[in-house]
């Protein structure tokens, strides 16, 4: 053994740095909770409860080459993508889940001690792949309805010149809320570069998305999934349009293999299958007005209206988190927040009706 102790080369910021609590794996699940993965109602990470399209399962059963390194520059899938997107080639890169281009456009801009703008309460990755690259947060709450406090963005800004990007999330998570064309106008006035995350515009109707705009801002990314909208999070497949300015950038640090080969097989067929995918879009938008009118109807929860496949809800004079455990008891798994500005509240992804249905039993039983 060395006597010496590769600890004290730790980098200090990591070696104090809180871990990420990612979501269970099914299995795990099953095996902590005792209920067979096909009986558990997983409405915690906002998976799409219909899976890929039928074609996505062949192509990967028929898949060509799998012993080949995949494309560096996923050129299938991106020509597949200007037809989905209206982007130009030229402006689409892919990766591997949109996570992977949150620390990818990071790790372009951030030199230790540069600051990247927060608005929370949203999506925990912004934070943790700062910290990762060595950035500080600085955090804009939004105000109490969940709207963005531009005016806050403005004048925390004002004095901050290593200020250099600033995530903003529409629908955002965990509220489901948009953004207003307005507003987005203001932060793109501003010295920053703009990190909009679209994971979720499907489900609010893609004429909410801004990824048009990308050509006409130079401070602009628009950053999308496959995780969500086609059913993909297991295959890990995202994508973004960014400006040629910055593009350009991108493409020399990226990992040269970062998508695999069964992602750009699965994408292209999940392309080639776009009614098949809108229609379960489409269902899951009814479904999300179903449960949102069930929600409502719980004395002690108080939901807010969203654009995405969940709903987030306020729990009224009981303690969220024994909520999150019963229902986890009886198999049904949900996102329970208690940062600052969510103190006991929950997410509810939106699944089948039959698991909204088994979701109402078990509230209603909390409830008596
Ligand atoms: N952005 C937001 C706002 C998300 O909620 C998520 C997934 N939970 C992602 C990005 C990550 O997407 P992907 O699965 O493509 O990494």
């Amino acid at each position: 053994m060395n006597e010496f102790a590769a600890t004290q080369l730790l980098r200090p910021d990591v070696a104090t740095m809180e871990p990420y609590t990612p979501i269970l794996p099914f299995e795990v699940l099953s095996e902590q909770l005792g209920y067979a993965p096909e009986e558990i109602v997983k409405l915690d990470a906002n998976e799409n409860p219909y899976g890929p399209s039928p074609r996505v399962r062949e192509a990967l059963a028929t898949m060509a080459y799998p012993h080949i390194y995949p494309d560096p520059e996923s050129r299938h899938l991106r020509r597949a993508l200007v037809d989905y997107t209206g982007m130009p080639i030229d402006y689409l890169l892919v990766g591997h889940g949109a996570d992977e281009l949150i620390d990818l456009v990071m790790r372009l801009f951030i030199e230790p001690g540069d600051v990247v703008l927060n608005c929370p309460p949203t999506f925990g990755m912004y934070p943790f792949d700062a910290a990762v690259n060595g950035a500080r947060v600085l955090s804009i709450p939004r105000r109490a309805d969940f709207s963005l406090d531009v005016e806050g963005i403005v004048v925390a800004l004002a004095d901050r010149p290593h200020a250099k990007l600033l995530f903003v999330t529409s629908p955002n998570n965990p509220d489901g809320g948009l953004l207003s064309d307005d507003d987005l106008r203001r932060l793109l006035e501003l010295p920053l570069v703009v990190v909009l995350d679209e994971a979720y515009v499907e489900f609010a109707g893609l004429e909410h998305s801004r990824i048009h705009w990308v050509p006409e801002h130079n401070n602009l990314i628009v950053l999308r999934t496959f995780s969500k909208w086609a059913g993909l999070a297991g295959l890990r497949l995202g994508y973004g349009a960014f400006p040629p300015a910055i593009i350009q950038h991108l493409w020399k640090i990226k990992q040269p293999y970062n998508v695999s080969v069964a992602a750009q097989v699965a994408g292209l067929a999940s392309l080639a299958d776009v009614d098949y995918l809108r229609r379960n879009v489409a269902r899951i938008i009814a479904e999300r007005g179903r449960l949102m009118a069930a929600l409502s109807g719980v004395s002690y929860l108080h939901p807010y209206p969203s654009h995405a496949n969940f709903i987030l809800c306020q729990v009224v004079g009981r303690d969220a988190l024994t909520l999150k455990q019963a229902l986890a008891a009886r198999g049904i798994l949900i996102r329970y927040y208690n940062s600052p500005g969510l103190a006991d509240h929950v997410r509810f992804s939106v699944g089948t009706p039959e698991q909204t249905e088994r979701l109402v039993v078990e509230l209603m039983r909390v409830e008596s």
